[in-house]
């Protein structure tokens, strides 16, 4: 892709600041399955969503931060989790 055309894809995208990760693709290859989710992957090169523009190929205008949401979800569980432990530790407390 020559200059003119790597300009008309931003332009295309409305991308105003490239990313300087992805190059405005919003997509790049992880060096193991574990993506940006992190953690242990196999290994096999893996093209997911970047995560320095979550997608958006703009860094001026990033996409939602899937790690920040998908920690947050997972807080979120815990907590839902240690809520129905304290239902079910005060049910067995209660003779019906
Ligand atoms: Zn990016």
């Amino acid at each position: 892709m020559n200059d003119l055309e790597y300009q008309a894809f931003l332009n295309w995208r409305d991308i105003e600041v490239p990313c300087p990760r992805c190059g405005g693709s919003g997509s790049i290859v992880y060096p193991s399955t574990a993506t940006w989710r992190g953690g242990v992957g196999g290994c096999m090169c893996t093209p997911d969503v970047c995560d320095l523009c979550w997608g958006s190929g703009d860094t001026s205008q990033p996409f939602a931060n899937l790690r920040k949401l998908n920690n947050e979800l997972t807080s979120l569980r815990f907590r839902i989790k240690q809520v129905e432990q304290k239902l079910n530790d005060s049910k067995k407390g209660d003779p019906e």
